[in-house]
């Protein structure tokens, strides 16, 4: 593997080598990371063009956005821990026209990023297809690392997810399966640890679990409520602190019964009245504390006072 392709390729055999992580079992004081979603290169230029399945044939917009939001990041003191992108990197669906350009470049502008935070990448729909196949995810470990892993931060579980099998798994029913082994034994484990106990458990998925309420409909934005209701009761049952997604281009979430469900608008294309952006997260002791920032806000004034403030506990 090439040098240069290492910042990519850090999500393998389930596990994330971007952070150490013997070191990072243990819980050493607060600390934040900037969670972002959807670049989504093209999607700008196909909504204008009202054609959002074939267009999108433009991206330098998307791609000075991403640029935006790594220089932002790039300047923050004390530095993030990681950052996260949940998904939907790129607008072209798989084995489409502009996927390759647009991966490309996407990866370009985040070369950009300090070396000394690693960036961690989520599947999206656009990434995998609405409808993921073993090929199409094949083709997305290959570009970004595995669709789903586990990794440890300063005492903290993280769980990246493909919320796509969650989703339309009709095409790979045995991917959806292993997925849901692995879950399952991933929960068990840190819910019943005694030793390498975390001090929080988060979720990272491209898909919100729901937009506002965990009754709401279905719709595009969330998924259904029978898989809905089911990811919620064993991330009860087993702790998790809060849900990270994006997809909706909109900030929205509610906390229900103890877990945060989180919904980040986009880096690039915005579907509602939110400035393109990315948000801070500070972890600590007891809370999951975050705030959405604009690009222009983040690069000219940093993380606030108040949640620096927090850091300092
Ligand atoms: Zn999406």
């Amino acid at each position: 593997m090439a040098d240069s392709e290492d910042i990519f390729l850090r999500a393998k055999q389930r596990t994330f080598s971007g952070l150490t992580e013997d070191v990072e079992h243990e819980w050493r004081g607060p600390f934040y990371f900037i969670q972002a979603a959807d670049p989504q290169l093209g999607l700008m230029k196909a909504w204008k063009d009202g054609d959002c399945d074939g267009g999108g044939d433009e991206w330098a917009e998307e791609v000075e956005l991403t640029k935006q939001a790594v220089e932002a990041v790039n300047h923050l003191q004390p530095r993030p821990r990681f950052m996260v992108l949940c998904g939907d990197l790129v607008h072209a669906m798989p084995d489409t026209p502009f996927r390759e350009g647009q991966e490309r470049d996407l990866k370009a502008a985040l070369k950009g990023m300090d070396p000394s935070i690693p960036l961690v990448f989520v599947s999206g729909n656009h990434d995998l297809g609405n409808t993921p196949n073993d090929r199409t995810v094949e083709q997305y470990c290959t570009a970004w690392g595995d669709d789903y892993f586990s990794f440890w931060v300063g005492g903290v579980l993280c769980l990246v997810l493909n919320s796509q099998l969650f989703y339309d798994a009709s095409a790979c029913p045995e991917l959806k399966e292993a997925q849901e082994i692995w879950l399952e034994e991933q929960l068990n484990k840190a819910s019943s640890a005694t030793e390498l106990k975390p001090k929080h458990i988060l979720v990272f998925q491209h898909i919100p679990l729901y937009l506002k309420n965990p009754d709401e409909e279905d719709d595009y934005f969330n998924l259904q409520r029978i898989v809905r209701q089911n990811l919620l009761d064993k991330f009860k049952k087993a702790g998790v602190k809060a849900v990270f997604s994006g997809h909706y281009h909109r900030n929205a979430g509610g906390c229900h019964g103890g877990l945060d469900m989180v919904v980040s608008s986009a880096i690039g294309c915005q579907l509602g009245e939110d400035t393109h952006g990315v948000r801070v997260v500070v972890v600590t002791d007891s809370d999951v504390v975050h705030r959405y920032y604009s690009l222009e806000q983040l690069r000219m004034q940093g993380v606030d006072e108040d949640l620096r403030k927090l850091l300092q506990a």
